[in-house]
């Protein structure tokens, strides 16, 4: 019987929390290989540290390692993210050699922990092909191609005849461009204190630092069955009740499919969390929705804002200004919603913005009592901002490493690593204050 290892692979970061992380992409290739009467082997590097923290978020374990001379003005410790390199090696070694390994991969800038894992791999099974599969495979497979000449990328699997694929493999690779289930993914874990939820495929807007439209070129749905079959299948199994949405676009057409789904599941009268890391839109939060959110579990809500200025509308697609983020943020609270709760995305790294005009947008939306996240922007391969920075930064055409939101950042004119700083220092002054203050009128 053909053998294929799926590996979810080392991260290297300067930071890494185990906020409801879960390869989504690797799951659903497992479910194809399985489906096509594949034996199928999974190993994942991550791991997180001892007790689960806050609704089944925690640590991973990590390695010191040196820091590359790009990130020299960076004073942060740099890191290889995930479970001591014996574990891999023992595993690698005990089980059958398989006759194909697939990597996923998803951040550019991980590209380094991406090498690691696939030097052990070439090690101890210098035989096997190596597929290297996954979001930053496809947006730069050129720097995987020349970094790594023994491996495939997945974009050219068809094109190449270095590898002799049986035809139940090539059936998996051409299933995964519409996969139909997590659960072939979710069966080959030993281990979950948090699960993912999807409900939709894309995102029909366009920002410009968001390859969403690259990756995903239409938005459609998952049917809800199969979604609720894999919510409860970790439920069963592992007891989870922490579920973290997945989507790009949670909201957009909430009748055909977020409506539904909730009742749906209201039905099996689990207690179960519902959180959504990828930011909600804020246009599309109404009152029904709102209270279905809150009826139904919801508690984590991430907004998606990244910035209220006019001058950035044209990069986050018009989504939304202060009067909307204000107006929304009400609609939450009066269903329920715990402010402590409610966090917004506030972006720093769009054209010409200066450290203060972020910080004056910070101190805005938390004057309106709403937690703030800061995020700064990692040029994505393929994206108009990509392509706007590449003008001033050609180095980002060919190492990712200039992709690192944490370094990326210092780079630009009027910033550095202590404005950085300042922004994060000011960004827990200002959710300290919020914490201890009473919620706001409603
Ligand atoms: S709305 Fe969100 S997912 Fe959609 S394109 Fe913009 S950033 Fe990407």
């Amino acid at each position: 019987m053909y053998k294929v290892l799926v590996i979810n692979p080392y991260i290297t970061d300067f930071k890494l929390y185990d906020e409801w992380m879960h390869p989504s992409g690797l799951y659903f290739l497992i479910d194809c290989l399985k489906r096509n009467g594949i034996q199928t082997y999974y190993f994942n590097c991550l791991k997180q540290v001892s007790k689960p923290k806050k609704h089944g978020t925690g640590s991973f374990m990590s390695l010191e390692i040196k820091k590359p001379s790009l990130y020299k003005n960076i004073k942060r410790k740099y890191k290889l993210y995930g479970r001591p390199q014996s574990e891999l090696i023992n595993f690698l070694s005990d089980i059958d050699d398989p006759d194909l390994v697939c990597i996923g991969t998803m951040m550019t800038y991980w590209a380094p922990g991406v090498i690691q894992t696939i030097k052990i791999i070439k090690e101890q099974l210098p035989n096997v092909p190596v597929i290297i599969g996954g979001i930053a495979a496809r947006l730069f497979s050129h720097y995987f191609k020349n970094r790594l000449p023994g491996c495939i990328t997945s974009d050219s699997i068809l094109t190449t005849n270095r590898i002799n694929l049986p035809q139940p493999v090539h059936s998996a690779l051409k299933a995964l461009s519409k996969p139909t289930s997590l659960l072939g993914g979710l069966e080959c874990l030993d281990h979950a204190t948090h699960g993912p939820v999807l409900l939709s495929f894309g995102c029909p807007m366009k920002c410009s630092y968001c390859a969403s439209r690259v990756l995903q070129k239409d938005f459609y749905h998952r049917s809800i069955k199969t979604t609720i079959r894999e919510i409860l299948y970790l439920n069963e199994r592992f007891g989870v009740s922490d579920f973290a949405f997945y989507d790009d676009a949670l909201l957009v057409k909430p009748d055909q499919v977020l409506i539904p789904f909730l009742k749906k599941i209201n039905e099996y009268r689990i207690p179960f969390r519902f959180h959504t890391p990828n930011g909600l839109h804020l246009q599309f939060i109404t009152e029904e929705i709102s209270d279905l959110m809150k009826e139904n579990g919801f508690k984590t809500i991430r907004l998606g804002f990244e910035s209220g200025s006019k001058k950035y509308a044209d990069d986050t697609n018009y989504k939304s200004g202060f009067d909307m983020l204000e107006k929304k943020f009400s609609i939450l609270q009066k269903s329920g919603f715990d402010k402590n709760d409610i966090g917004v995305y506030i972006m720093g790294g769009l054209k010409d913005q200066k450290p203060l005009e972020m910080l004056k947008e910070m101190k805005y939306a938390g004057s309106l009592g709403i937690k703030i996240k800061p995020v700064f922007l990692s040029p994505v391969p393929h994206t108009e901002l990509f392509k706007y920075y590449s003008h001033f930064f050609p180095q980002i055409k060919s190492d990712p490493l200039w992709h690192n939101d944490t370094f990326f950042i210092t780079s630009l004119a009027q910033w550095d690593f202590d404005s950085v700083e300042m922004i994060r220092k000011k960004s827990r002054e200002i959710n300290q204050v919020n914490s201890c203050r009473p919620a706001g009128n409603l």
